[in-house]
């Protein structure tokens, strides 16, 4: 029986001396998640390793489903752990569990073995040997192919003999919290959630800023951003959302300036204002969902006139993806049917019929003079009043 899960390190495994920070966040992560399941676990460290044992009753399946969802696993075995390690008696276990997962196809299978306790009486290359007559014996449906195998069957002796022969892919990427904190624009479209995922899957800490525009944006839209940022946080852990009234300012806006130039003028606003909560939140960047050329926007001009109100950098991890590539994305991480609910956004309402597409930024400079009466004071109080919800998956 599955009791255990050997867990293989995505990219961490190269990280040098400063290795143990990233398999002690992976460890961390894995335990976080591993809370929300049924039954105890423990996590250990071992040479370059980490598995996870259940003290108690558990589901495998939905613990491997959690395990999916933790950054920096490669691959994650179900392993069956046998005190008893003489051999015949591993040998047992081990068909068993291989008839239990492989059924009566007919397939191809190679032995690694490794022995950790150095007092057991055969060495790996005997044990693979051994092991490995003893499958052709029991099941009629192996052959061995020792350079291209179907199955490659494990069978490590350590304290006790761990077994597994079968591993389901983990996410890649690195542990969350790895990579410093970044605060990420999220609105309520299919774009900005697979951004927060994707930087999410580097390592880094995501929280998230939200402007909306009551009444002119409903109470549903933002609980529509809300649901988003739940499900990014399955893969980046709990999220600090702030949600920003960004009604006066938009209205201010529309009355003081060009309407062509709308669009560009309020993302200048958000950066500004999301840069102001990341600098008070400890982030070191922003992350839009920007993807170059999508619309009006997100012209190689337009980014440039958002970019040119922050200093901090601006990651936009779906720059140079097709829109379908995106929904790929926000398909796999179940963020699509909640993405295109029809709910408006804060932008749709107040867009101009033909917005200018090569914004000029001395001339949005120039327009934005004419905000300079009360726009300093709508941006304080906009932060200050701003709402903080604590997302958690
Ligand atoms: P998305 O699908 O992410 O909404 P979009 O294609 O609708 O993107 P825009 O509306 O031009 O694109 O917005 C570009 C980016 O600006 C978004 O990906 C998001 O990061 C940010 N953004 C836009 N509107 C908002 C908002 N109301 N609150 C927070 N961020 C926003
Ligand atoms: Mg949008």
């Amino acid at each position: 029986m599955v009791r255990a899960f050997l867990i293989k390190y995505a990219e961490i495994g190269i990280k040098g001396k400063n290795r143990y920070v990233f398999e002690n966040a992976l460890r961390d992560r894995v335990l976080e998640r591993l809370s929300r399941c049924e039954g105890e676990f423990i996590v250990e460290k071992e040479q370059g390793r980490i598995y996870v044992e259940a003290k108690t009753a558990f589901d495998p399946e939905e613990v491997t489903e959690a395990l999916t969802h933790v950054f920096g696993i490669a691959h994650i075995c179900p392993v069956v752990l046998v005190n008893d390690k003489t051999f015949s008696h591993v040998c047992e276990e081990l068909v068993a569990h291989m008839k239990e997962e492989l059924g009566e196809k007919p397939f191809t299978f190679k032995v690694f073995a490794k022995r950790s306790d150095k007092n057991y009486p055969m060495e790996s290359p005997e044990i693979c040997v051994e092991a490995g007559a003893y499958i052709l014996d029991h099941m009629e449906n192996a052959r061995v192919d020792v350079h291209q195998p179907e199955v490659s069957v494990y069978v490590e002796i350590r304290h006790r003999a761990y077994i597994y022969v079968s591993s389901v892919k983990g996410p890649g990427g690195m542990p969350v919290g790895t990579s410093d904190r970044s605060m990420l624009l999220l609105s309520g479209g299919i774009d900005s959630p697979v951004a927060g995922y994707m930087m999410a899957k580097r390592g880094v800490q995501i929280e998230a800023v939200y402007f909306h525009a009551p009444p002119y944006t409903s109470e549903r839209a933002k609980q529509k951003v809300v649901d988003l940022a739940r499900l990014v946080a399955e893969y980046a852990g709990t999220i600090r959302l702030h949600v920003v009234n960004f009604t006066d300012i938009q209205l201010y806006i529309y009355d003081q300036c060009p309407h062509d130039e709308l669009t560009i003028l309020m993302r200048r606003y958000m950066m500004r204002i999301a840069e102001r909560i990341a600098k008070e939140s400890d982030c070191l960047s922003l992350i839009t969902g920007e993807s170059v050329g999508q619309v009006a926007s997100q012209t190689m001009q337009s980014l440039a006139a958002t970019d040119a109100v922050c200093t901090m950098p601006v990651f936009r991890p779906v720059i140079a993806f097709d829109k379908n590539e995106i929904i790929e994305i926000a398909e796999k991480i179940n963020t699509f049917e909640t993405s295109i609910q029809p709910f408006e956004d804060c932008c749709t309402i107040f867009v101009a019929k033909h917005p200018v597409t090569k914004p000029n930024i001395a001339k949005m400079e120039n327009s934005e003079k004419n905000l300079a009466e009360k726009i300093d004071e709508m941006v304080e109080k906009a932060i200050s009043e701003r709402e903080i919800l604590k997302v958690e998956p």
